[in-house]
């Protein structure tokens, strides 16, 4: 049998790390099997949709490099289409295939219609709090006659179309994480399959789609578990099999508690915005419940597409360690070439106005590299880097006098590596650290009486790397000009 899995988002905003995990597991799960996973679009709830949010998570998923076989994806220009043989694949495009099931199920006295009101409903509600029994419909309607129903139907009354849930028995299944999991029949609801708007309700379409989608196996966030149970009796009434499960736990903060946005950023899109690389994203999810066994870290997606399995899935909830992530993201920083890096790093840098599209990829590489080992995301480095372009610094002269000299003193170390430097005929990055180090040394100069000033005076600043790289990526005019202003700061 091919495995098939699925994502089935309602689009009712942008995709959150979760969904992001959900939709990687499920992706991973068929990729290591062979076989194929699907997006389907769950948009059963017309009160909540948001416009552009479908395009958005497809941009999201595939920005993580995650492809469906089947479904819901995006045209060359953009715009929502679908593939697969299994569809439509977008819920409110099938309505009537609901509605011939629904028909069934009414036929078979599975499930029946129901006229209760929001305030019949509230008051019984009330009368179950108040007696601190277990709140749900109270199956008023199960056993309306046939006549009663058409009657009130003709007479315009609105209803809904419940399940009628056994009374009896006891609803297993073994999650693919979680283990053997058992509900009481007796204390699920009637759950609404059909609400008065004719729209199937989530429980109802799930099954149904997941049943023609050929879904061998569901995999969801842990809060849809208490209904697994209510989609199995489905299953049963209808005489379909039904798929695997595996439900994945909570992602928490250090907190412990669950990820929202009012603790940070949790869509899929501001991390990418922010600079993280989706290959780190991608790695740092993948081990959120999840790990290889031993002790390796970095796994690219085509590495979790052959690794990954159920069997080490954890049941505990999943902490969301945003050192972590930040960690990830350096690690495939170090990584990259420097013109790849330069690449990445050129839209950050162009959108804070410290160069245009005319500037030298090489050259852009070498300054960029600078910060390669050290930073974390790409937002930083206009920031870390924009030194580097000014035309001009501002500093205070202070910044460039050495601890334990004079502003003369200071002043005057830098006339001699000025002259020093302008004699340079070739300028080597490689070699400007020996030749200024020997040049002190055999001028009996103190180490920081003249590296503290030449580094300020081409950074501008206290943190910076290095003088001789710094040197080394501006070049010699560059440098020389820098220093002189430096002498000039001194008066
Ligand atoms: N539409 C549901 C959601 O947004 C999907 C749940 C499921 O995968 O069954 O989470």
């Amino acid at each position: 049998m091919k495995i098939k899995t699925r994502f089935a988002p309602s689009p009712t905003g942008f995709l959150h790390v979760g969904g992001l995990r959900t939709a990687l597991y499920a992706y991973l799960y068929a990729k290591k099997n062979n076989g194929s996973f699907i997006l389907r679009v769950e948009d059963t709830d017309r009160t909540r949709l948001v416009e552009g949010s479908i395009e958005n998570m497809i941009h999201s998923l595939a920005w993580a490099g995650i492809e469906m076989d089947e479904g819901v994806c995006l045209d060359e220009n953009g715009n929502i289409t679908q593939k697969g043989e299994n569809g439509p694949y977008i819920q409110s495009e099938r309505l009537d295939i609901y509605k011939k099931h629904i028909d069934e199920l009414l036929e078979k006295g599975h499930a029946y219609h129901c006229f209760c009101n929001k305030e019949r409903l509230d008051e019984v509600r009330k009368m179950q709090e108040l007696n601190k029994m277990p709140t749900g419909y109270d199956g008023h309607c199960r056993n309306l006659s046939k006549e009663d129903v058409q009657a009130k139907i003709d007479a315009g009354e609105e209803y809904v179309i419940r399940l009628k849930m056994p009374k009896e028995g006891v609803t297993r299944f073994t999650d693919m994480v979680r283990g053997d999991v058992e509900f009481k029949n007796e204390l699920i609801d009637d759950q609404v399959l059909i609400k008065s708007d004719g729209f199937p309700t989530y429980h109802f379409a799930v099954v149904v789609d997941d049943h023609h989608m050929e879904i061998t196996h569901v995999i969801r966030g842990e809060e849809w578990i208490s209904s697994t149970p209510k989609h199995l009796v489905l299953y049963q009434m209808f005489g379909w099999e039904a798929p695997q499960y595996a439900h994945l736990s909570l992602l928490v903060n250090e907190q412990k508690a669950k990820l929202s946005k009012r603790h940070g950023d949790v869509a899929v899109e501001d991390f990418k915005e922010k600079g993280y690389l989706p290959e780190a994203l991608v790695n740092f999810v993948a081990f959120l419940g999840w790990n290889p066994g031993d002790d390796r870290e970095i796994f690219s997606l085509a590495d979790l597409e052959k690794e990954f399995d159920f069997d080490k899935v954890a049941k505990s909830a999943a902490v969301f360690n945003r050192e972590k992530l930040a960690w990830y993201n350096k690690q495939y920083i170090k990584d990259m070439t420097d013109l790849e890096f330069a690449r990445l790093a050129l839209p950050y840098l162009k959108n804070a106005g410290l160069v245009d599209d005319t500037v030298d990829m090489e050259l852009l590489g070498n300054v960029v590299a600078l910060e390669k080992e050290r930073m974390e995301v790409f937002t930083e480095l206009p920031e870390s880097l924009g030194y580097l372009f000014a035309k001009d610094l501002e500093y205070d002269p202070e910044l460039i006098i050495w601890k334990k000299a004079t502003k003369e003193e200071t002043k005057e170390k830098l006339e001699f590596l000025y002259a020093f430097l302008k004699n340079f005929a070739f300028w080597r990055q490689e070699t400007l650290e020996e030749e200024i180090k020997k040049w002190i040394a055999n001028n009996n100069f103190g180490v920081g009486d003249v590296l503290w000033p030449m580094r300020t005076a081409l950074a501008g600043r206290k943190n910076s790397p290095s003088p001789f790289e710094i040197a080394g990526v501006l070049g010699q005019e560059e440098t020389l000009r820098r220093i002189k202003k430096g002498i000039e700061v001194l008066g």
